[in-house]
């Protein structure tokens, strides 16, 4: 049973302690990652923290609009400043992922450094790869456990737009506008809170989901009638993207997020793959329906790892074998997914 009152004191004891707290997301960071990692900069900021941030990589457009945005060091682009951050940092917060590698680059100096690091997760099956691990996988996102863990530590919800604005960010992004993942009537309570805080929703909504180019609607059309294959005997369709396709679309990065839930919109299809070529590698999202647990897939046939509904990995192998591969391990969960 996860005790959120004893992770709330431990988790203030060690802010009181520390001087210099370094907040880090994971590459790729996510809505979740990114709000959450913002949230708890500016509840350290209000209480008079040192605290600093790093991504592992660049944040994509729809997020770089949020309060503090421009405060997050991009580890690929600031190298010296973040190794430097690193090497300083008393306490690290490792926000929304699991698994070291997820660092990126930065993971050689994270492992390295002494400093006490914590790991604030939803995801299943954490690593040990930090001295304190407050993960909790009933919570639909790592920014509703940060709003809850802030609140306890705060005493009551702490008031604050900026704070605010990212704990939504966080939550929306993770349940896809709750369409999909482990929100509760718990996790409505939050946002009913926040609402009433006076954010400005409707403006949100449209800086998170309606900024898409025209390239990557037609990208999408593209995808749905020329790169889709669905297999109904085994409840699974899957997309494939060649780097020629994505470069005919004028493909930026995020433009395919997204897509590998687009499937599962189809009657009797309970499982969905996405892969997406690149340079020597194939990486793959994987979206599910009700128990089959495509975690433990990409973690077993992928060198990936994620929730029961969503995971990701990759496979070091042209576009071609990795679909073969794909098609010959799905047989071997036939049994599973047709029990479905
Ligand atoms: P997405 O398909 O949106 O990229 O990822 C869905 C979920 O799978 C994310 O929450 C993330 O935690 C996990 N995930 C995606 N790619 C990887 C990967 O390469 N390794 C691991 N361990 N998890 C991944
Ligand atoms: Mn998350």
């Amino acid at each position: 049973m996860f005790d959120l009152a004893k992770y709330t004191k431990e988790l203030r004891i060690l802010f009181e302690s520390s001087r210099n707290i370094l907040l880090i997301s994971h590459v790729n960071p996510d809505g979740d990652a990114i709000g959450s990692q913002l949230a708890l900069y500016h509840y350290l900021k209000h209480k008079g923290k040192n605290a600093e941030m790093i991504s592992p990589n660049h944040l994509q457009e729809f997020l770089k609009w949020m309060d503090g945005a421009e405060e997050i060091n991009v580890f690929i682009k600031k190298r010296k400043t973040c190794i430097k951050l690193i090497k300083e940092a008393d306490l690290i917060i490792l926000i929304d992922f699991n698994q070291s590698n997820r660092l990126g680059e930065a993971e050689k100096y994270v492992t390295d450094s002494t400093a006490i690091k914590i790991i604030i997760d939803h995801h299943q099956d954490p690593f040990n790869i930090a001295n304190l691990i407050i993960s909790d996988s009933a919570k639909c996102s790592t920014a509703e456990l940060i709003y809850e863990l802030i609140t306890g530590m705060n005493g009551e919800p702490f008031k604050n737009k900026s704070y605010s604005e990212a704990i939504y960010v966080g939550i929306i992004t993770d349940t896809g506008n709750f369409e999909h993942g482990t929100y509760t009537g718990g996790t409505l309570r939050i946002i009913a809170d926040i609402l009433d805080s006076g954010i400005q929703k409707d403006k949100i909504l449209d800086v998170v989901y309606n900024n898409f180019s025209a390239d990557r609607m037609r990208l999408q059309g593209f995808a749905l009638s020329n790169r889709m294959i669905v297999i109904p005997e085994y409840k699974t369709a899957y997309i494939y993207l060649k780097r020629q396709d994505l470069s005919e679309y004028n493909h930026i990065k995020g433009d395919t997020e997204g897509f590998v839930n687009l499937p599962l919109s189809i009657k009797g299809i309970n499982f969905s793959a996405l892969f997406i070529e690149k340079e020597n590698f194939v990486k793959l999202s994987f979206r599910s329906k009700g128990d089959f647990p495509v975690n433990e897939f990409a973690s077993r046939y992928f060198s990936g790892g994620g929730h029961v509904n969503a995971s990701g990995g990759e496979f070091y192998d042209s576009l071609e074998n990795t679909i073969s591969y794909f098609l010959t391990v799905l047989k071997e969960n036939a049994g599973k997914l047709n029990s479905e």
